[in-house]
């Protein structure tokens, strides 16, 4: 069995046994594979050994993987920030945005997958951690971004996305997970039109288990699958 595979099967194994650990059903987890960096070679390997999902953070590199590999069964995930002008491209194959942050992002992605009678899954971004970083929109932003979504019709806001702080303090890390999960089940009593919360995109090599722990349905694992990256 090649690395890929044994390091999909051992990621795998984290997620059941957190689950196991959390009372939780193992299949209300989904791995997604971030495969940033890494060649197709690694893709079609990965999904030679049953992996469906994957996700990339960079729009042009995305674009070029979905492009190149044109398999109907792989799911395809944007986890990295968005720019306007690259929507339109991305719509035509990509399955799920994790990464919203602003309603001009959904105004587009609207208008952009009507043309093409898509419809695409999106996850709203939050930032939770206490970093200076620029990803994610503010908790009390949340709810217009919600508001504005309800009535689209070529967008289906699914769930939150959220980063913690890269610390190895996982109670740091829990807290910021708490608070995603928190303002997932406030919102998700509003659920209405085509916005339907039922996902929550949290837990990465670092601090999967974690995540799982407070709730996550997806995590999104690059390095424990591919292993470490040369940059990105
Ligand atoms: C790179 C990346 C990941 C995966 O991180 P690993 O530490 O390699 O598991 C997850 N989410 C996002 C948004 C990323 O950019």
């Amino acid at each position: 069995m090649s690395d890929i595979c044994s390091n999909i099967e051992k990621v795998n194994q984290r997620i059941i046994t957190a689950c196991e650990e959390a009372g939780r059903n193992p299949n209300d987890v989904h791995l997604v594979a971030i495969s940033k960096t890494k060649p197709l070679d690694d893709i079609k390997e990965a999904f030679d050994c049953g992996q469906l999902h994957f996700g990339e953070n960079r729009a042009k590199e995305l674009q070029d993987k979905m492009d190149t590999y044109k398999n109907p069964d792989i799911q395809w995930h944007m986890v990295g920030n968005l720019q306007t002008n690259k929507i339109k491209y991305m719509v035509e194959r990509v399955n799920w945005i994790h990464s919203i942050e602003k309603p001009k992002y959904l105004q587009e992605i609207e208008k952009r997958a009507g043309r093409i009678d898509r419809v695409i899954n999106t996850l709203v971004q939050v930032n939770i951690s206490d970093e200076d970083q620029k990803s994610g929109c503010t908790p009390d932003k949340l709810e217009k971004i919600l508001d504005g979504a309800r009535s689209l019709n070529h967008v289906r806001v699914r769930g939150l996305m959220g980063m913690a702080t890269f610390t190895d303090d996982m109670d740091v890390v829990r807290d910021e997970f708490k608070l995603l999960k928190e303002l997932f089940d406030k919102h998700a009593e509003n659920n209405e039109g085509s916005v339907q919360l039922e996902h929550l995109s949290m837990g990465m090599t670092n601090d999967m288990e974690v995540a799982i722990e407070e709730g996550s349905t997806m995590v999104r694992v690059g390095r424990a699958i591919f292993g470490e990256r040369n940059y990105g």
